[in-house]
């Protein structure tokens, strides 16, 4: 087979770490008959390599079994053609996410903490979180954290600006996140960006009010916190 008639969804696997080699795959089966969590699939290792040889991306990337997966490894121990299969579906789940095909709820969650990160360098609680509510819209969850974020609100352990590192640009050579389209505006950036300038405005009167810094109000990114800094010292 030349490489002019693979198909493009098999030449983007091909080009992952894990999916070097699934033209070897000669559908034995060892992995499915393998897989502790075969039950909870709906194809299984062997069917989803099978798809991946004939670019099935759409079957591929929604499927729920990339998400079930529990990386065990017995599939990627066993499998007589050395396929490299616990790791080619972290990448499935990497490519699910950058290509949008996130309908599991613990995708979204990877896809909301990962844009985060990508965006600071670090985690910013109140971000992942606007973030993952805004695509579920799972209430009966989101009331459930309230005692939580009153809890940490109280003990100050709710930060309202977030840290940045010198250069989270750098993250996007990881391909951390689904690239930028020219043009598309994207509701839940505008809208984080909105809960960012709120919190940052609550931060200010906050400093305003009572005089003192905290690491939970800290003026600008990338600026540690009076706490912070009295904890290296
Ligand atoms: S064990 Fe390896 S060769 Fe056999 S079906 Fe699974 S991936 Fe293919
Ligand atoms: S690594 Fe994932 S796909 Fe492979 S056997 Fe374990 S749970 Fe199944």
């Amino acid at each position: 087979m030349v490489g002019a008639e693979l198909h493009p969804f098999l030449v983007e696997v091909m080009a992952t770490r894990g999916g070097a080699n699934v033209l070897q795959c000669y559908q034995c089966g060892t992995c499915s008959g393998s897989c502790p969590v075969l039950e909870e699939m709906t194809h299984g290792p062997r069917r989803i390599l099978y798809m991946i040889q004939n670019g099935m991306e759409q079957e591929v990337l929604s499927s729920p079994d990339i998400w079930r997966c529990v990386s065990c490894y017995s599939c990627m121990n066993r499998c007589p053609r050395d396929i490299e299969i616990t790791d080619l579906m972290a990448d499935l789940r990497r490519l699910a996410i950058q290509k949008g095909y996130v309908e599991d709820k613990e995708a979204v969650f990877g896809r909301a903490f990962a844009e985060t990160v990508a965006h600071h360098g670090r985690l910013f609680e109140p971000e992942l979180l606007t973030r993952y509510y805004l695509r579920t819209w799972d209430v009966v969850s989101l009331i459930g954290m309230i005692p939580l974020g009153l809890k940490m609100l109280v003990k100050n352990k709710l930060p309202f600006v977030p840290e940045s590192i010198q250069n989270p640009a750098d993250l996007e050579k990881v391909k951390l996140i689904p690239p930028v389209i020219e043009g598309q505006v994207d509701v839940v950036n505008t809208l984080v960006s909105w809960m960012i300038t709120v919190l940052g405005f609550v931060a200010a009167l906050g400093l305003l009010i009572t005089g003192q810094g905290s690491h939970t109000f800290h003026i600008a990114p990338g600026v540690r916190g009076k706490r912070e800094e009295e904890d290296m010292s």
